[in-house]
């Protein structure tokens, strides 16, 4: 009820709620940020106490939601979700913060995106369990102190850099999820094959890991194409072979890389002879967002050594352009 409408503000999408682990010991991989937050949260659990506030970050698709909807789970408290660009103005934070329950978890997806103003009506809310509420403008203006129930914050964010240091020093555990080794991403298919009946052979599933750019979410939505292109061109079942086919057909390379990535690796290569580039640059030129680049794009390329940062920005590798010769107009 109230729950179900605060969180109703944005729906996830049925894709992920449907494969998305419901227990810490249920997710794959992260062993060393899953250790370290049992720790905190058994101790917070045995002293019936608040757990800290936590901040994940990491490109998209790695995990963070998934973490924020578990963490609340072991505790056995409630969640309410809200995120950065639907909280415009301080007043947005006011039926989360009041309607919680004691010990809650209030998870703000996206928490980079909060405006200004609103990020300063949480420092106290964190630190103090208070709101100082300003009503009226000008000489009419009065503060009214809001007593909060303690609570816990669970932010995530595509860019840790972008939050004010403030902000940041307030959360009490703060986790970096980087990307997935093939091994752990096999393991995610062969899970997540199983939850939708799928049939499929050990090194087709495999083959997915491999060309799904280090993503949870990346390799379950391959699995989701790869499944549909098994039933419609032969009985079902997946075999690398149609596992291969699946993924040409939907221009995904050897690399896992997408047309978006290669478009971005060719722009450089054809406008600007390889770099260095500002990304900005890059994103006019592709007529894209450059926050689209920067969080979704560029962390696997980087980590692939298919582009460096350099002080005067991006720059192709040799292993790019040899990629691209490869692979490049497909
Ligand atoms: P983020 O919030 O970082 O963008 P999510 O937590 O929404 O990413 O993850 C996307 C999907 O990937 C989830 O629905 C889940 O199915 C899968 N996933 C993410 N992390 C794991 C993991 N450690 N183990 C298994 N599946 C995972």
């Amino acid at each position: 009820p109230r729950e179900a409408i605060l969180s109703a503000e944005i729906p996830e999408p049925e894709e992920d709620r449907d494969l998305r682990p419901q227990r810490m010991a249920d997710m794959v991989g992260q062993q060393e940020v899953i250790e370290r937050l049992r720790i905190v949260v058994d101790a917070a659990r045995k002293r019936s106490d608040t757990l800290g506030h936590i901040l994940f970050d990491g490109p998209p698709g790695l995990g963070k939601t998934t973490f924020a909807n578990c963490i609340p789970r072991e505790l056995n408290v409630p969640l309410v979700t809200s995120s950065g660009p639907a909280l415009k103005a301080p007043k947005d934070l006011i039926p989360y913060l009041t309607n919680l329950e004691p010990n809650s978890v209030l998870f703000i997806d996206e928490i980079h995106r909060m405006p200004k103003p609103v990020e300063e009506y949480l420092y106290t809310a964190m630190e103090d369990f208070r709101l100082d509420i300003v009503l009226g403008e000008g000489v009419n203006a009065r503060t009214i102190n809001l007593k909060l129930k303690p609570f816990t914050l669970i932010g995530a964010t595509t860019r840790a850099g972008m939050l004010s240091s403030p902000l940041r020093d307030r959360f009490a555990v703060r986790e970096h999820l980087g990307f997935y080794t093939v091994d752990e991403l096999t393991e995610i298919v062969r899970r997540s094959a199983a939850k939708l009946s799928c049939n499929i052979a050990g090194d087709a599933a495999i083959e997915i890991a491999r060309r799904s750019r280090g993503t949870p979410r990346i390799a379950n939505h391959r699995l989701r194409w790869v499944r549909d292109y098994a039933e419609a061109k032969s009985s079902g079942q997946i075999t690398v072979a149609v596992a291969q086919a699946a993924l040409a057909m939907s221009g995904i390379d050897i690399l896992g890389l997408d047309k978006q990535d290669r478009a971005y690796l060719e722009t450089i290569l054809r406008v600007f002879s390889g770099g260095p580039v500002g990304v900005d640059s890059v994103a006019h030129t592709m007529n894209l967002a450059t926050d689209t680049l920067s969080d979704e794009v560029e962390p696997f390329l980087l980590r692939c050594e298919l582009i460096v940062r350099s002080p005067r920005g991006r720059m192709l590798t040799s292993k790019a352009f040899e990629h691209l010769k490869a692979w490049g107009n497909k």
